[in-house]
């Protein structure tokens, strides 16, 4: 669930060891299929920023600027959760995924991380203060869930929402990239700025 590996590496996808699909028993395949569609997300997010912002050499200001990778990671996570849970047609996948292991050290708790994982859950932008890569950007997934993720919609996901909401993700860590006054926003309005570029980018393409 976490960046698997401490230096971006494109050609690996790590799975964490409570979700292997070698090593456990006959329970685990449900909760393992999340998980590594979770982290084929992280490399696909990698790939095509890297592509997708040719101006600075990502992946090395990245592994070099801790600030920079603090910024970009809560989109990360965001954004394999996104491949995750529209691979397995299942709003709660990642979600179940992380109420089954209870073993995750994340803070505020793993029914918290649970919760936050969710695209269905009950966490709105405003007043939205939890700032960990992980639980940042839960008020957009919920956002998503709700106007993009409907059942009749789920066909259209792969081909339709998932580039656009990858389209508003550049742009947005584009603009804090560039401004440093969007350095230090809040988790509300990370939320509520990344829901905007969401909503006007799938708006146009309609
Ligand atoms: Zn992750």
């Amino acid at each position: 669930m976490a960046r698997p590996h401490t230096k971006r590496d494109e050609s690996l996808i790590a799975v964490p060891f409570q979700y292997a699909p070698f090593y456990v028993d006959s329970k685990h395949p449900i909760y393992t299929r999340p998980v590594i569609a979770h982290e084929y997300g992280h490399l696909v997010f990698n790939v095509n920023l890297n592509a997708g912002i040719k101006e600075i050499n990502l992946k090395q200001v990245r592994n070099s600027n801790p600030d920079l990778d603090k910024t970009i990671l809560p989109y990360e996570e965001f954004f394999a959760d996104l491949i995750s849970v529209v691979s397995l047609k299942d709003k709660n996948a990642v979600s179940n995924s992380i109420k089954f292991t209870r073993l995750f050290q994340f803070r505020n708790g793993w029914k918290f991380q649970a919760q936050s994982r969710a695209f269905d859950s009950r966490f709105r932008a405003k007043n939205f203060t939890a700032d960990d890569a992980h639980a940042l950007l839960s008020p957009t997934r919920q956002h998503i869930g709700k106007w993009y993720l409907n059942n009749i919609r789920y066909d259209s996901a792969l081909p339709h929402v998932i580039p656009k909401v990858f389209d508003a993700v550049v742009s947005e860590i584009q603009a804090r990239i560039a401004d440093p006054s969007l350095k230090n926003l809040t988790p509300a309005e990370i939320n509520q700025r990344l829901i905007a570029a969401i909503d006007l980018a799938l708006e146009q393409s309609n």
